[in-house]
């Protein structure tokens, strides 16, 4: 897939990803876990808005879990 990014999950207790491609969501295609099968899929502007909050955040998640790991490997 060309593109294609990848976020966690959203369901509980699955440790699976998503595998996604930007454009494709946008255009209103659905993305499953392979995991468990949840799905991602924009379906009206407003929730391709939810999704962009929720991208942020992962992103912002992420970010933390590398500067903790940072700090774990320095101690
Ligand atoms: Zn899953």
């Amino acid at each position: 897939m060309k593109d294609a990014q990848s976020i966690p999950c959203p369901a509980p207790e699955c440790s699976g990803t998503i595998l996604f491609s930007p454009y494709e969501l946008l255009e209103g295609t659905r993305f499953a876990c392979t995991h468990c099968g949840a799905a991602i899929q924009l379906q009206d502007k407003e929730s391709t808005q939810l999704v962009e909050a929720s991208m942020n955040r992962f992103g912002q998640l992420k970010d933390g879990l590398d500067k903790v790991k940072k700090a774990n490997s320095l101690s």
